[in-house]
């Protein structure tokens, strides 16, 4: 809040007046902070690949491709950089598309259950660390009208996410409840847990924990913060619990109605 005041004066310079005026421009401020901090967020996480790169490469210019020891690993560190930065610019470019509201929604009425439920199969049978599922599903069908790909991506980074920070011999829990006219799904692991006063924070964009360990493991910091987007042009709700050393759950929520509006032709 910015306050400017003016003195009114008669001509005789005897002052009668005071009019303060309250600007609040809190709101345009962190705006532009927020916008400012973007780029130099964006910024940052390019350089780091890229100087790791140019080192590669240097070592590799002056010798080190002849090296049959190095010169593979150079190679791989690498294109492993090359792969994030094209991950990172591909979340980037999600973002500014649900930004710009450009992404429309290609809304099907899905069976939530079964869709749901493919979701985790593909899971359990590619992944490869010992980590055991359990789901808490009803039997009953629920019909929402969603983007079936751009739910698949959420839950995609949810259980990503949760297998990520799951320990050896650890479980995911998948539930599924009708909550207020919504379903709502949890996704709970057995993880590392985040400090309690982090857990709304994961849904900002390039907010991670630790975030060396993040980028060790690949990732952009931006999932979350595209999920987030994309459940809430859904109109549903997206949050975290956490009890730390304990575990996390993921929580978001899809409204549960049908506008049939002609449509079961
Ligand atoms: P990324 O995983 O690419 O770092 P995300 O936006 O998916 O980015 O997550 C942001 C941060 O939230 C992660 O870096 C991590 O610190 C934290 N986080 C997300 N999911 C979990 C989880 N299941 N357990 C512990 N920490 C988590």
């Amino acid at each position: 809040l910015r306050t400017s005041f003016s003195v009114i004066q008669k001509e005789t310079g005897f002052v009668n007046g005071l009019i303060a005026v309250l600007h609040d421009n809190t709101e345009q401020e962190k705006i532009d902070m927020e916008r400012r901090e973007f780029v130099a967020n964006v910024s940052h996480e390019l350089r780091t690949p890229l100087t790791t790169m140019r080192s590669y490469l240097e070592a590799l210019a002056e010798g080190a491709w002849q090296d049959p020891d190095l010169a593979p690993n150079f190679l791989n560190v690498t294109q492993t950089e090359t792969e994030r930065m094209i991950r990172l610019v591909n979340d980037l470019l999600k973002l500014s598309k649900m930004d710009s509201s450009e992404t429309e929604l290609n809304k099907e009425i899905i069976e939530f259950n079964r869709f749901f439920n493919r979701i985790i199969d593909r899971f359990e049978m590619s992944k490869s660390q010992n980590v055991h599922f359990e789901r808490y599903l009803p039997n009953e069908q629920y019909f929402v009208e969603i983007d079936p790909d751009k739910l698949t991506q959420v839950i995609d980074n949810i259980i990503s996410n949760a297998l990520k920070y799951s320990p050896e011999g650890g479980m995911i829990r998948f539930a599924m409840t009708v909550e207020e006219g919504a379903l709502q799904i949890r996704i709970s692991d057995q993880g590392m847990g985040i400090p309690k006063e982090n857990v709304d924070r994961i849904f900002d964009r390039f907010y991670r924990v630790d975030r060396a360990r993040s980028r060790e493991m690949g990732g952009t910091g931006l999932g979350l913060a595209i999920s987030k987007e994309m459940i809430h042009a859904h109109g549903g709700s997206i949050w975290a619990k956490s009890v730390y050393g304990r575990g996390t759950t993921i929580f978001f929520t899809l409204p549960f109605e049908i506008d049939d509006g002609g449509e079961w032709e």
